[in-house]
């Protein structure tokens, strides 16, 4: 029997069941090339109808453009509150990182304002390496417990790009002080250095969400846009790997997806998203993968191209003391 809708997955001991597809907003902020905000409502909108119940953004994104975009298409939606997930972020600005309490406490409001919203679902400290760890153990997730005491938020979040920063955490917290990790770059074919982390994540009750399945553009026919961080030899092998299924008529970005999403360990797999093209695109391969399953010989030849540069990551974040 053919899977119509897409997968609801339980968020570790939240309570929560996210669509296995989840809408990264990021590209709302125009991160990734021009988007007009008609077509940032429609992608938002179909998603919605195609069964996306989770949203992501931060006020990072175009410097709080992504979220103001989002909190206008949430509300044209005209949807009740309880249909949809949304979760913002709080430390990084375009000014730059400050996790203090203080900061925090008030950017909570400064986003709820935005995105027009009484509460978020998941506040999350974005990227938190860049921090240090100790001040986010001692300091900010304290004064995000107060948020959650208050009702602005329902849980709490840590995102971040080396795999170490979340142990580094989670060992030094009480249990269901954090209740979500948000991992990114490090499940896609060319890095799947997560799943090393997922059992441990399980033990500690704490939900997964991976993103960037597309490795930020890198896994995609447009490519990678000019910040990307990647080395220029993970670049390369990655248009091989592109052009190597465009020779085949193949489409990676479906591969991509599908490859992130056979992982049941992750709740929901963020993928940026500005155009219904690409959200129909998606939920298709998601639909797909469910009911057919995945081209696992053009994933093989891929996998093969990207053997050389295969868990290839680059630095991000502070030295720690
Ligand atoms: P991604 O790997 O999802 O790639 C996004 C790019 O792929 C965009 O240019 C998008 O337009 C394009 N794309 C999407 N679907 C496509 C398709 N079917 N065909 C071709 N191109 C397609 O990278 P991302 O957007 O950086 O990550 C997803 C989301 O995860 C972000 O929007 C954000 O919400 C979240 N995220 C969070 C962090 C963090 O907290 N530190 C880091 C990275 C991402």
């Amino acid at each position: 029997m053919a899977a119509q809708t897409l997968q609801l997955r339980p968020l570790g001991n939240t309570g929560l069941n996210l669509s296995s597809v989840g809408f990264g907003a990021s590209p709302l902020g125009k991160v990734f090339g021009d988007v007009s905000e008609q077509d940032a409502f429609a992608a938002v909108r179909e998603a919605f109808r195609l069964g996306v119940n989770f949203f992501d953004t931060s006020p990072f994104y175009g410097g709080t453009l992504s979220e103001k975009v989002l909190g206008k298409a949430l509300k044209a939606l005209g949807a009740p509150r309880d249909k949809y997930i949304v979760s913002t972020k709080c430390g990084r600005y375009k000014e730059g990182f400050d996790f203090s309490a203080e900061r925090v406490t008030k950017s909570i409001d400064e986003s709820l304002e935005r995105l027009q919203l009484d509460y978020v679902d998941i506040l999350q400290c974005h990227d938190i390496e860049f921090g240090s760890l100790d001040q986010i153990v001692n300091e900010t997730l304290p004064a995000l417990q107060k948020l959650k005491q208050a009702g602005k938020i329902r849980f709490i979040g840590i995102t971040g790009l080396p795999l170490g920063i979340f142990t580094y955490v989670l060992d030094r917290v009480p249990p269901g002080t954090v209740d979500v990790i948000l991992s990114y770059c490090h499940y896609s074919i060319n890095d799947s250095t997560l799943e090393d982390l997922l059992p441990y994540l399980k033990s500690k009750g704490v939900g997964v969400i991976s993103a960037s399945p597309l490795a930020m553009g890198l896994l995609t026919e447009a490519g990678a846009p000019e910040w990307h961080p990647a080395s220029s030899e993970l670049k390369a092998a990655c248009r091989a790997a592109v052009d190597h299924c465009k020779g085949k008529g193949k489409n990676i970005s479906k591969l991509a997806l599908q490859y992130s999403l056979a992982n049941t360990d992750i709740s929901s797999v963020l993928v940026g998203m500005k155009s219904v093209k690409e959200v129909e695109e998606n939920i298709a391969a998601a639909l797909e993968l469910a009911t057919t399953g995945t081209d696992e010989e053009t994933l093989s030849e891929i996998t093969d191209i990207l053997k050389p540069v295969k868990n290839q990551s680059w630095p991000s974040g502070i030295q720690q003391s």
